[in-house]
Formats: C-alpha cells, structure tokens, sequence
C-alpha cells in the first residue's frame, strides 16, 4: 500500500485548488459525524451504498490505516479517494494483500472481462495459495508486453496483406 499512498499523496499536491476541494467534500461526505476521522462504521456505511463493497475486499480498512488507529483521517482517505477514482481495486484472491507492482493474472479471466481479472501475488501463485480453476497466468508486465507485441504483429501483417492486394491489384 506505500507506493499507491506516495502516488496519492503526490496526485492530490499537484491538482488544482478546485479539484481539493472536491477531495475535502469527499471525506466530508463519509466522516458523517464531522468529527474528523472516518471510522470503520462511516467507511463501511459509504462502501455500501455505493457499491464498491463488491470490489473492495474485506481488509481494506486495514489496509487504509496506516497509522493503525482504528479510524482514517485525511491523508489515508486521500488514498483511499484515489483508488476509486483510477479504480485500483487489484487485490491477490489468495491472502488479499494490495497488489500495486508485478503480480499474476489469469489470462483467460483477463481475456473474458479486464475489469475483472483474477490476480494473485507472487507468493500465493508460486504456493498454489488459491482455488482458481485456470491455470494459465503471466505476470501484468508480461501480459501488457504479449499484448503490445501481439498487436504490433497484427498490425504490420495487416500492412503486408495491404501492400500485397494493392500489388495485385496493379500487376493483374
Ligand atoms: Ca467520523
């Protein structure tokens, strides 16, 4: 979680006054109490009614309080505003830690629906600490890469094919 909070944090000191402001009424809007803290109960309440309980797992108060007190203040809410916003809902299915760098995904899970892939960090992947049915996973970097490489590949024989009907299409 480290590395998308000094994302967040860094996100939120560079945007426009306006925009800040728009983050404040966001706390606002589930510190319910106005007491300055978001507890576990107002966070609970938000995440409900706006549906997001279905992508966020469990533990992610937990994960949100850095501090470790029981309750979110600004800062850990910053972050928590800017995972919904970019929607960085990657948690691993098997231990359900915050996955922000290199992890495993399904690729056929990852074909069907790229909202909803089925990822897994390092260490449950390689303890088969999951229950998943596929078995076919690659690492986001590895998969993002296929992917430019695949598309690359279809787009200079897509060239070749074009170049060939238009020979054709002079010389017959
Ligand atoms: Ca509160």
């Amino acid at each position: 979680m480290e590395e998308m909070r000094g994302a967040a944090m860094a996100h939120y000191v560079n945007m426009s006054n306006k925009k800040q402001q728009e983050v404040v009424k966001f706390f606002n809007s589930i510190d319910k109490n106005g007491d300055g803290d978001v507890s576990t109960e107002e966070f609970l309440d938000f995440i409900r009614k706006k549906g997001y309980n279905m992508e966020l797992p469990q533990n992610v108060f937990k994960l949100l309080d850095e501090n470790n007190d029981g309750t979110l203040n600004f800062e850990e809410t910053v972050t928590f505003f800017y995972m919904i916003t970019f929607k960085k809902f990657t948690f691993c299915k098997g231990c359900g830690i915050y996955l922000s760098g290199l992890h495993f995904v399904c690729v056929k899970c990852h074909k069907a629906d790229k909202e909803k892939t089925y990822d897994l960090c390092s260490s449950c992947y390689r303890n088969k600490n999951h229950s998943h049915t596929h078995t076919k996973f690659l690492d986001n970097d590895a998969l993002l890469r296929r992917k430019g490489i695949m598309g690359k590949t279809f787009n200079v024989a897509a060239k070749v094919l074009k170049v060939g009907a238009t020979l054709h299409g002079l010389l017959f």
